[in-house]
């Protein structure tokens, strides 16, 4: 093995450096010019995973996130903080007393001008035993329908057709 750069044999490990912006295999002197390293192609690796684990068809590949970290905000968080807080006979105070919240912290959420992040979420769901996170109802596909091209619908060929077939009569005509 011979360092691209200087010509020399490389005793030991070669190293792959960057210079210039070109990847090269320099000596340990040369690598001293380089401005970064770089990684070969881990082409052996690749294979031994593959044949390692089974097929996966690819819609199961992406890990699936867990449950937590899906919840969802209910819309109506603040209505159902107060209606459980009336259920339980508890005031402003008495709710902020129990979890440690400012009272205007509360009364902004009930009101639903502030949303609780996931830590008061928590405290309010214990505290009322309620639920004000839940998983997605859809998948998030949102983006599919949302890009979906309006092409040449079949009302719109059968026009194509008609003024055709008029075109056609017209010549025919004159
Ligand atoms: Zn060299």
């Amino acid at each position: 093995m011979q360092c691209e750069v200087c010509g020399r044999q490389i005793f030991g490990n070669p190293l792959r450096a960057i210079i210039e912006g070109a990847k090269m295999t320099v000596c340990g002197k040369c690598a001293k010019l380089s401005s970064g390293y770089w990684e070969p192609k881990p082409q052996r690796r690749a294979k031994k995973r593959a044949m390692r684990q089974p097929i996966i068809p690819v819609s199961r590949r992406k890990p699936v996130p867990s449950v937590t970290e899906t919840l969802e905000l209910v819309d109506d968080f603040g209505k159902r903080v107060r209606q459980a807080r009336r259920g339980l006979e508890l005031s402003h105070e008495d709710l902020g007393r129990k979890i440690r919240e400012k009272v205007s912290v509360l009364r902004k959420i009930e009101s639903g001008k502030m949303v609780p992040d996931l830590v008061l979420a928590e405290k309010l769901e214990h505290a009322l035993k309620i639920k004000l996170r839940v998983p997605p109802s859809e998948p998030k596909t949102q983006f599919v329908t949302l890009s979906k091209p309006r092409g040449t619908t079949l009302g719109d060929l059968v026009l194509l057709k008609e003024q055709g077939k008029e075109e056609k009569k017209q010549r025919k005509q004159s």
